[in-house]
């Protein structure tokens, strides 16, 4: 299965894709995951990447197609992937087609996780993650056990320099100007799957998988 989970920040990307791809045995492949790991190790790509976004602003299309055209190329990537947070723009999306093409793939299916702004602004700005395993929390809705601690490690949980109050702002702006019309893009290839991404994290869960047609 070719997956890709589209969405607001915050919207519940990333919570949904590390379960599903547990269950669907398939790679979870986060654009944001890769740029922050080399933002970490002082990568150039970290470096550029940093840039745009450390002021909300998406990175640009050259940089971040290279990236997901080489991770598309790994083995692992065989029988199925699922894309969290990529594409972000419509060119992207068409990059994305253009290289499955060339590989005799396909998208199967684009899942929008839906959640109004007020809703995505609560949930950005209570975002905590583990900085050792990238757990995600948050300090409400999805607290760890023992506070401030992350439940598998131990580490004290983190706010992403993102994830304050103005920057949140940008990516809202960013998102509903370059990333939304991704929505009538696969409407209109008919791989569109609409989740209201304001319910409780299983039930998201159980409504994508009947959508794709397991379980
Ligand atoms: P969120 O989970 O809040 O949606 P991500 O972790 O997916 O955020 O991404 C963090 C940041 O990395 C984005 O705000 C953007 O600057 C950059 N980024 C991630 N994916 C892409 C992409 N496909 N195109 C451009 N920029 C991206
Ligand atoms: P994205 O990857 O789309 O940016 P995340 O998966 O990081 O979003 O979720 C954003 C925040 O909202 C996190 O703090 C997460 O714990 C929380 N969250 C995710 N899904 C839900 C949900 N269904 N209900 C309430 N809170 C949620
Ligand atoms: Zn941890």
């Amino acid at each position: 299965m070719r997956l890709i989970l589209l969405g607001a920040p915050g919207a519940g990307k990333g919570t949904q894709a590390v379960i599903l791809a547990e269950k669907l045995k398939i790679p979870h492949i986060s654009t944001g995951d890769i740029f922050r790991a080399n933002i970490k190790e002082g990568t150039e790509l970290g470096k550029k990447a940093k840039e745009f976004i450390d002021r909300g602003a998406l990175v640009p299309d050259d940089i971040t197609v290279g990236i997901v055209k080489d991770r598309l190329s790994k083995p692992d990537c065989k029988n199925g992937f699922l894309l969290d947070g990529f594409p972000r723009t419509i060119p992207q999306a068409e990059y994305l087609d253009d290289v499955l093409c060339k590989m005799n793939m396909s998208v199967d299916y684009a899942i929008n996780i839906d959640v109004p702004d007020d809703v995505i602004i609560k949930r950005l700005s209570g975002r905590r993650v583990c900085p050792a395993c990238g757990i995600t929390y948050h300090i409400v809705n999805n607290p760890p056990q023992q506070g401030d601690v992350c439940d598998g490690c131990v580490t004290g949980v983190v706010q992403r320099d993102d994830d304050k109050e103005e920057t949140i702002q940008k990516r809202l702006i960013a998102y509903h100007e370059q990333t939304e019309p991704l929505i009538d893009y696969y409407k209109n290839k008919g791989k569109l799957i609409v989740v209201d991404g304001t319910k409780e994290i299983e039930e998201i869960t159980s409504e994508i998988l009947k959508a794709i047609g397991v379980v």
